[in-house]
């Protein structure tokens, strides 16, 4: 390609929809094409499938281009790309991760990381004081954050987090699931690895198990993460891998309508009688917004919380009571969800237990709010 090819996927809406390409097939067809082979002639720039596709290729251009990456790695979930990254930092790494993140991967480094060589301690999130003496210099090899982070959508500041763990030696990595690449792109902000569970907002249609990695620089380090992924064998299969391109096309109008949609319910909410307080970091009394502000742009997204007056019971009945808010986990899709965390988290877990969180989809807003406004009750 030359220079000018390049020309018309300069902005994020336009390498999204046009696949950076993929979706101008030879022959003339409009979508990128499902090409389910394993193996490939000698010769070719892919050899066997669990290495390398094409159609996975592809969507790991568009997601590399998205985020201003070096390369992209695509895997078969978002956990899978979580714990690749993390494992392949080696033996006696220290990991320093915070203490309110995506309940599941907290469980994994809790109970399951120590036992597979990694040691893991935690800092109280979104604290750059913490981050800065929870190091142990030498030791440490990364720091991981999430932000916005799950479930209270707390929000860390991805520039300042770097300058910290790299002035010590040790990488940063972002699970940047809820922000995706449309409303905040942390390797532009010092990051050295993204992560997404493109189950999520990138395939955005709730019909995709995937994750994502993609890095600031193509060096030994990435290496050892692409030879895990062939050598364990996570890699996303052709067809999810075609899917997912599917979904990243609307990426960019799709954040746009989760974050106006939130937007205007977190608002509504913080007046509503039975709401004790709303969680979102677009909200200007939100202690997340400055830096949400300052590091996010285009949109808060989709994510929000709220807390119920009346208890656990009542966060629990208002969760039963939905009828366009379906009472299910995940987030990200197009149609919205609603959830009690408590239950799911279990006792060990500093979420409230009259919580519920809200995955904003793209239905109408005020339907939505009609939709709370009956569940909650007067
Ligand atoms: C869902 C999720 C994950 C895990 O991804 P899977 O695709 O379910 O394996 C990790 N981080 C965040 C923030 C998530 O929402």
């Amino acid at each position: 390609m030359s220079a000018d090819d390049h020309k018309p996927f300069q902005h994020p809406a336009t390498i999204a929809a046009a696949a950076l390409g993929a979706s101008r097939p030879e022959g003339g067809g409009v979508v990128p094409i499902l090409n389910p082979a394993t193996t490939y002639e000698k010769g070719n720039a892919h050899m066997y499938y669990r290495t390398s596709g094409p159609g996975l290729a592809d969507a790991e251009a568009v997601l590399n281009t998205l985020e201003g990456g070096a390369g992209a790695l695509l895997f078969s979930s978002g956990m899978a790309a979580a714990t690749h990254l993390l494992l392949a930092l080696g033996p006696g790494a220290h990991i320093l991760a915070p203490e309110g993140m995506y309940w599941f991967m907290r469980d994994w480094l809790k109970k399951t990381a120590p036992a597979m060589g990694l040691e893991v301690s935690f800092y109280a999130n979104t604290d750059l004081d913490a981050i800065r003496t929870g190091i142990r210099p030498g030791q440490t090899k990364a720091v991981w954050v999430e932000t916005p982070a799950n479930p209270d959508w707390a929000v860390t500041d991805i520039a300042a987090a770097a300058e910290i763990a790299h002035d010590a030696g040790a990488k940063l990595f972002v699970d940047s699931t809820c922000a995706t690449p449309i409303l905040s792109r942390p390797l532009l902000l010092g990051a050295d690895v993204v992560m997404h569970s493109a189950t999520k907002y990138l395939n955005g249609h709730s019909d995709v198990l995937a994750g994502a990695l993609i890095t600031r620089d193509a060096d030994d380090f990435w290496g050892q993460v692409h030879a895990m992924r062939t050598g364990l064998g996570s890699t996303l299969g052709a067809f999810e891998a075609w899917l997912l391109l599917r979904g990243l096309r609307t990426l960019d109008v799709r954040m746009q309508r989760h974050s106006e949609n939130a937007l205007w319910l977190a608002e509504r909410l913080s007046d509503h009688p039975r709401v004790s307080h709303v969680m979102y970091p677009g909200l200007p009394t939100d202690p997340g917004h400055a830096v949400a502000a300052k590091q996010m742009c285009g949109g808060f997204g989709g994510m929000m919380s709220i807390r119920v007056k009346g208890g656990p019971d009542a966060a629990a009945q208002t969760a039963k009571r939905t009828k366009l808010f379906f009472d299910a986990t995940s987030l990200g899709g197009v149609e919205s969800l609603i959830e009690h965390r408590g239950p799911i988290e279990g006792p060990d877990s500093p979420t409230q237990q009259d919580l519920l969180r809200l995955s904003v989809g793209l239905e109408n807003a005020q339907d939505l709010l009609d939709d709370l406004d009956q569940a909650l009750g007067q």
